[in-house]
């Protein structure tokens, strides 16, 4: 303790009183503080004071247990140690307290206690002469002799532990710099003695009477290692368990102790993790981590925060799959069957699929592109998945990132942060327990972005077939070969994927399904799943075909089939209800009718029959048997319609006419209102438009005005604004709408309110005009044509320039429609209108009604 050497003690002291451990010169120790005197002492002293001197304390051991401190306080040992103190942590859990990390410096004798409250303070004097014990090393006589007896017995204990260990190491270098005098007290403070022991060595303020007190400690330290070494030499696996010192000092209590049961289960601990890492079959980088890992983990106390830490790191190591993978059993023949089996309809997605798993036979090394389905929700995205996972016999993992905004989410924390933990990839290869699973990335397009960096960026790396086999999850700080994961993601729209993500992957489109293909798909998997996640059989519980279109058309309004499973479930589980209850249902007609009935409508739930059925309810049978859903039943269990087909409704009056809009949920027709009213000319629009969308009214408005005269809308005066107000509004007001594709509809709405014509009730229309009265192409054509077929128009004008995209719509819905190809706002109007739209060039003879 040389640089200690000029430190002089003040006289008055702050005293700290502890019950649990003996602070020695030259040691460092932790000490907990919870009674209301030290509390104070901490708080007024430790934490207020800046000087040095402010940070130095006198510790007083032996004093009474807290529990039992009264007011008054205990009668002091009269000898202690002052101390600096290092460090102060607070804490709140399980009740308030300080813990301070104090160094002992030199002892003292309290002469006079000066006070008591708030926290006790004392006149001391300082015993041990710190300058002294550099001039002191050449003591002879009999403390010389007693100082060298007891510096090779220290020599000899270091030199039975294992030097490897860089405490030991220092230690070992210490012995011979630091002044023989201080030895007593740093060795007694490190190796097992108990408290009484330690305040025995402290008590000896004569350094002769100390090196007599410490050194019988010293040699029962060194016996007890000789015989633990004995031992040990029979099961040389683990000799390297005989660890007494530790770094900072010593640590009170069992921390410390060499205390051979709880080293042996601590030692038990880490030998099988030891096990499991060398077992867990992990690439060299890795293992050559955990091995250090596990090497710090058994010097560490267990008390140690980091303990707990670096613990949870090796046990997430040893649990990874490294190479541990499932065998792909591919046939493509037989995948080809599954898929069918699995998926009705989407022909051109599964054709795609199947493509992706016959080069996966041919060349087994996966750095093929990352595919990524795109589609309305509820069109079997997810469960495509699912089944490819299934056809190559992998395990199967949904990640969902929707929402995720910080990358941490997918790259893991370091592990500096408490509870830090590794990412959703990581995570996942541990729950799946194989390095080769199929890892669906739902809901791509729902990444968010934050300060907590951009995730979208984070999965780059994970994509990108270049990189993955390096993946670096931020708490693993090692490698990971991601090379063998089948990623497959899934989305609503494009629009908000990163282009750079975008790019790694592969888009498939899945559009959303025709009612046929829906009536298929619920009787073909739909009705089945329900019934049978009810408990029903097909025996039980029946749905006509007509039921499901009704189901379809009056209850639903989608482009896939989520919503229309939910109604069959509900169905179901109204049906499980009376099933249930059965014996109370009875037969409502007699045995001779049943029959007949039962295909029919067997069990009506509507309430008139159910009356009926209350008569003879005291019959206990079950009801009758299948019970098929009519459409009273339906609207029983369901209620009344929520949709109606109000197309002929709203086109009553002139100025409306039916748009076709592409939204990520699918294609949606829109109503175009429009209304005049006297005035200078305006024009308003409402309906949260965005201004691609103004922009295409005013375009209208434009071109309507300078060809009025052409199709007969002049109004008596030249301009058909003259003195009129023109109000246009796009319906679902609340949602926001932007794109150019509402053109040729905005101007079929404003030519009829200025003509006082009614537009077809059954025609859809879609596209973007030019000033010049020119129809351009626009996007989504496919769910539009869809969306226009669910709504049972039967006509619809597309650009001429979108043609070919109707190859993707199934013939039957093709067949339905009457497709008009519009290149001309011309074409448009005459296609709108019953009978074509008038224009004095062509139709001379029809007068303008206004
Ligand atoms: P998404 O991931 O596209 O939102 P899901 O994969 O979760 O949709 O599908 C919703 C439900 O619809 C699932 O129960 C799925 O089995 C069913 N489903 C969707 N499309 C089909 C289909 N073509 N054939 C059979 N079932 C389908």
């Amino acid at each position: 303790m040389s640089s200690n050497s000029g430190i002089q003690i003040p006289s008055r002291l702050p005293l700290l009183c502890t019950h649990d451990g003996v602070l020695l010169p030259g040691s460092t120790m932790r000490i907990s503080v919870d009674t209301a005197r030290n509390m104070q002492l901490v708080k007024s002293r430790l934490l207020k004071g800046t000087s040095l001197k402010s940070t130095i304390i006198g510790v007083i051991p032996n004093t009474r247990d807290p529990e039992h401190d009264s007011d008054e306080l205990p009668s002091l040992h009269s000898i202690g140690t002052a101390g600096l103190a290092v460090q102060v942590v607070g804490s709140n859990w399980p009740k308030p307290h300080y813990t301070l990390l104090i160094t002992g410096l030199c002892r003292f004798r309290v002469t006079q206690p000066l006070r008591e409250r708030p926290f006790p303070v004392a006149e001391v004097e300082q015993l041990d002469k710190l300058e002294q014990y550099t001039e002191g090393d050449q003591a002879d006589g009999e403390l010389g002799e007693l100082s060298k007896r007891f510096y090779q017995a220290a020599v000899q204990l270091v030199g039975m532990l294992d030097m490897s260990v860089p405490v030991v190491a220092k230690l070992r270098r210490l012995l011979d710099s630091l002044p023989r005098e201080t030895l007593p007290d740093v060795l007694a403070s490190m190796i097992r003695t108990s408290n009484k022991e330690k305040l025995q060595v402290l008590d000896a303020v004569d350094l002769e009477e100390r090196f007599k007190k410490a050194l019988p400690l010293l040699t029962r330290q060194i016996e007890g290692l000789k015989l633990l070494q004995k031992t040990r030499k029979l099961r040389p696996d683990d000799d390297k368990r005989v660890l007494a010192i530790r770094k900072g000092g010593v640590f009170p209590g069992r921390q410390f102790s060499l205390d051979e049961e709880a080293e042996d289960e601590d030692g038990d601990d880490t030998a099988m993790l030891e096990k499991k890492v060398k077992a867990a079959a992990m690439p060299d980088a890795a293992l050559r981590v955990c091995l250090k890992e596990l090497k710090r983990l058994k010097k560490m106390p267990q008390s140690m925060p980091e303990y707990a830490l670096t613990r949870n790191y090796l046990e997430m190591m040893v649990e990874l799959p490294w190479s541990k993978s499932t065998t792909d059993c591919l046939d493509i023949r037989a995948a080809r069957v599954l898929l069918d089996n699995d998926h009705y309809a989407m022909e051109k997605l599964k054709r795609r699929v199947l493509e992706y798993l016959a080069v996966r036979q041919l060349k087994s090394t996966l750095k093929g592109p990352i595919l990524c389905f795109v589609g309305p929700p509820g069109v079997g995205k997810t469960s495509v998945g699912r089944s490819i996972a299934r056809t190559l016999g992998r395990e199967f993992h949904r990640i969902a990132l929707g929402g995720v905004c910080d990358q941490s989410d997918i790259r893991g924390h370091r592990r500096t942060y408490v509870g830090s933990m590794p990412g959703r990839i990581i995570n996942g290869l541990k729950t799946v327990g194989v390095n080769n699973p199929v890892f669906l990335l739902d809901e791509v397009d729902k990444l968010g972005k934050s300060l907590q960096g951009d995730p979208a960026a984070a999965l780059l790396e994970v994509l990108d077939p270049e990189q993955n086999h390096n993946f670096t999850d931020h708490y693993l700080n090692v490698p990971f070969d991601l090379s063998q994961v089948l990623f497959i993601a899934t989305a609503n729209s494009t629009a908000t994927i990163p282009p750079a993500l975008l790019d790694r992957m592969e888009v498939l489109q899945v559009p959303g399904y025709t009612q046929e293909e829906k009536v298929e798909i619920a009787h073909r998997h739909l009705i089945p799943h329900q019934l049978e996640q009810h408990g029903l059989t097909p025996q039980q519980l029946q749905i006509p075909q007509d039921t499901t279109k009704d189901i379809i058309s009056k209850y639903t309004r989608e482009a896939g089939v989520r919503s229309l499973e939910r109604k069959i479930g509900a169905i179901c589980r109204a049906v499980a209800v009376k099933v249930a209850e059965g014996h109370k249902v009875s037969r409502a007609e007699s045995p001779t009718e049943q029959h007949a009935v039962s295909h029919e409508r067997s069990l009506n739930l509507s309430d008139q029959n159910t009356e009926n059925k209350e008569e003879d309810s005291g019959i206990a049978s079950p009801p009758e048997m299948p019970i098929v859903i009519d459409h009273i039943a339906l609207k029983d269990i369901l209620g009344p319609p929520i949709f109606e087909m109000e197309v002929s409704e709203r086109l009553t009056l002139p100025g409306v006419a039916i748009g076709l809009a592409w939204t990520p949920l699918g294609g949606e027709i829109m109503f175009v209102e429009a209304s005049r009213m006297e005035g200078e000319g305006q024009l308003t629009l409402t309906g949260q438009l965005g201004d691609v969308m103004k922009e295409s009214a005013h375009l209208a408005i434009s071109w309507l005005r300078s060809n009025a005269k052409t199709y007969l809308l002049t109004n008596g005066s030249a301009d058909p604004l003259e003195g009129t107000d023109i109000h246009l509004h796009f319906p679902a007001g609340a949602v926001t709408k932007d794109g150019p594709s509402a053109g040729v509809t905005i101007v079929t709405c404003l030519a009829s309110l200025l003509s006082g014509r009614l537009v077809r009730s059954d025609v859809a229309m879609t596209g973007e005009i030019t000033l010049r009265g020119l129809v351009l192409p626009v996007g989504g054509i496919k769910d539009k044509v869809l969306a226009a077929h669910r709504a049972n128009l039967k006509r619809v004008i597309i650009p001429k320039r979108n043609e070919k995209d109707l190859e993707e719509i199934p013939a039957h819905v093709r067949a339905d429609l009457d497709f008009v190809f519009a290149s001309t706002l011309d074409e448009v109007l005459n296609a709108a209108f019953d009978g074509g739209f008038p224009t004095a060039v062509s139709h001379p003879q029809v007068v303008s009604k206004l």
